[in-house]
């Protein structure tokens, strides 16, 4: 493969060349939004969904993306295109633009969109195989009445700190309670609990991203004839599941094995979890948008 080529500015430029202005207010202020979006053999997974999401946290904090969600959907496809990518990581950022070193975002006449596609990065074999363990930290999630965790900004230190606090604590993922200590989520990933073979979640308005891997999961066990409840847990519930699994774009369903150092099915992936990562995994080729409908059999690997 030759350069990777991102999107940046209205244009196609190479990587060594992808650079935005220190004044940007996404740099200086994390003012802006984002994507995590995932490409399976040329299909980009409910890429409709991201763009929904990503619309409305630009609504919210009221930033104007200078595209169509149609001219964004045909943006992707091209930057995956001109990349020759087949399976892929991409993520799309909109920032409010440049602008002076004031914080009022009316300095900033432009939102900059940059759309990167990389090549994945796929997680080692043995963490689907063994699964992780995770503790719960001491920061608590956002309050959604003060920055929506609906809103996937740039600001991610609420996220950031906890999974600082979870390498503190030597495990792989956090464990983020909201400010009445009710179970909210990991630091990039969403929370499932399974006990006498019904599935739980908690609701998004505790406090959580509304995942686009946290909703597939839930139809497609739905659909395999499991019963799915939104409703609030706390961390008893989470050390007396007979499963606990994590979501998300990057780490797709990945069970937890140990909670607070309570151990979690045996100290193994539990048989649900299992169950829903093989019937994930047979969805993500086709429930989306396909970046080279024209051949069936396109070659690049
Ligand atoms: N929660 C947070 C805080 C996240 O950053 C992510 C990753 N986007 C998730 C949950 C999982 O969401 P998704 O399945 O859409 O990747």
């Amino acid at each position: 493969m030759g350069s990777q080529w991102i999107f940046l500015g209205g244009e196609f430029v190479k990587k060594e060349d992808a650079v935005v202005s220190v004044f940007d207010h996404g740099f200086l202020y994390g003012d802006g939004v984002f994507e995590g979006i995932r490409v399976y053999s040329g299909n980009v997974f409910r890429l409709d969904a991201h763009l929904k999401r990503l619309f409305e946290s630009a609504q919210s904090i009221m930033l104007k993306i200078p595209y169509t969600q149609e001219e964004m959907t045909q943006l992707i496809v091209d930057t995956i295109r001109k990349n020759e990518l087949d399976s892929a990581y991409i993520r799309v950022v909109v920032s409010r633009g440049k602008g002076n070193l004031g914080l009022d975002p009316s300095s900033c006449p432009m939102p900059n969109v940059i759309i990167i596609a990389e090549q994945l990065a796929l997680y080692p074999k043995e963490f689907y195989e063994q699964g992780i363990k995770i503790a719960s930290v001491p920061s608590r999630r956002n309050r959604p009445d003060v920055l929506s965790p609906q809103v996937k900004s740039l600001n991610y230190l609420n996220n950031i700190l906890v999974k600082l606090e979870a390498n503190q604590a030597g495990v792989q993922e956090a464990l983020m309670l909201n400010d009445q200590g009710y179970v909210t989520e990991g630091s990039a990933d969403n929370i499932f609990i399974v006990k006498n073979g019904v599935i739980y979640t908690p609701p998004v308005y505790l406090g959580a991203l509304e995942g686009i891997t946290r909703n597939a999961i839930i139809d497609v066990a739905r659909a395999k004839g499991y019963e799915v409840k939104e409703s609030p847990f706390t961390r008893h519930d989470v050390y007396v599941a007979d499963e606990v699994f994590l979501t998300g774009t990057a780490v797709e369903v990945i069970a937890v094995i140990a909670v607070d150092g309570r151990e979690i099915s045996g100290g193994k992936p539990g048989n649900v979890t299992n169950d829903l990562l093989e019937e994930f995994r047979k969805i993500v080729t086709t429930d989306g948008v396909a970046c080279y409908p024209e051949s069936a059999s396109h070659a690049i690997v």
